[in-house]
């Protein structure tokens, strides 16, 4: 895979992983609902250390369903969420994938909290599902 770029709507925030991301998985929780506009996030899992980014954001922390608190980061100009962090995991760094420049490689691996997601939803059978949270992602 060559090198993943991606930035926020208005272009104010830019970043790039050098290295493959360690997974990726749609998240359906009710926060997730929220950052999405009603859809789950899907949400690219790097080692912190290979991301490097450059701009300003802004952090919104919040205690998610699992009871991590976590630090949501976005754009204060055009307000889109780009990373979110566990903060007893600052070594895994969370991407949103729309905010990638080229999507085509990403895969998802897992579904989870589907227990939170709508009616309407549609949930690929060929994948994984968690009702709530899995195992935290491991860095290898
Ligand atoms: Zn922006
Ligand atoms: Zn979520």
């Amino acid at each position: 895979m060559e090198k993943l770029t991606g930035s926020c709507l208005c272009g104010a925030v830019r970043y790039e992983a050098n290295t493959k991301p360690i997974m990726t998985r749609a998240c359906w929780c009710r926060t997730c609902q929220h950052l999405a506009a009603g859809s789950a996030t899907i949400n690219v899992v790097f080692s912190t250390e290979a991301v490097y980014i450059t701009g300003e954001l802004s952090d919104y922390e919040s205690t998610a369903d699992s009871g991590n608190k976590m630090h949501r980061k976005f754009c204060p100009k055009c307000g889109v969420h780009l990373f979110s962090q566990a903060e007893v995991r600052p070594h895994i760094l969370i991407v949103r994938a729309g905010t990638l420049d080229d999507q085509k490689d990403v895969k998802i691996d897992a579904l989870i909290w589907t227990s939170s997601a709508p009616a309407w939803a549609h949930l690929d059978p060929n994948i994984p599902h968690f009702e709530k949270q899995p195992p935290a992602p491991t860095v290898k």
